[in-house]
């Protein structure tokens, strides 16, 4: 057996039209791709091509081969395109899985805030302690004020005074 000689003897003798030397030659490198392009699916192994060669190429077999090659390959590409598909489908359910677990969290966040200003709301006004105190310490600090003019204390009574300014004025 010799290489292709590209003496073109093979492509007028075959009755699909197909160009045998191309055919060979791309599933020589493995071109499965360039094979289906140029029609291998349609090959009828008549093998009038193979009788024309005269470098006795065994072009009906591989031909036969390259078929069954290209079917093993669209098979796997078809695999291929249908594990994408499920591969995208898995991916896009667990998506709105999680959009409708965060929309739930963000609504049950929201009725926990909802529910504590209700309770915030109506809880009854704090117990006016803290009025009584400041009055008591507007009283001392007043007796104090009373005794440090008595006693002419200018420096005490000062600093008096501006606590009790700080306390603000009586309700
Ligand atoms: S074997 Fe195939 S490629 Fe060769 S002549 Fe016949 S149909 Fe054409
Ligand atoms: S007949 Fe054989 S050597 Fe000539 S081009 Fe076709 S495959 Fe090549």
């Amino acid at each position: 057996m010799m290489p292709c000689i590209h003496c073109g003897a093979c492509v007028p003798v075959c009755p699909k039209g197909l160009w045998p030397n191309q055919l060979y030659e791309a599933l020589a490198q493995g071109d499965l791709a360039r094979a289906d392009a140029l029609g291998l699916a349609r090959c009828g192994a008549c093998r009038a091509c193979q009788d024309h060669c005269p470098s006795t190429l065994p072009l009906t077999a591989r031909f036969r081969e390259g078929q069954r090659q290209v079917l093993r390959w669209t098979e796997a590409k078809t695999r291929a395109a249908e594990d994408a598909q499920q591969a995208a489908e898995r991916y896009e359910a667990r998506e709105a899985r999680l959009q409708a677990a965060e929309a739930e969290a963000l609504e049950a966040k929201r009725q926990r805030r909802a529910e504590a200003k209700r309770r915030t709301d109506a809880r009854p006004p704090a117990d006016n302690g803290a009025d009584a105190r400041r009055d008591a310490q507007r009283a001392a600090l007043q007796r104090a004020m009373d005794k440090a003019r008595a006693e002419g204390r200018e420096e005490d009574l000062a600093r008096l005074t501006a606590a009790l300014a700080a306390l603000g004025a009586a309700p």
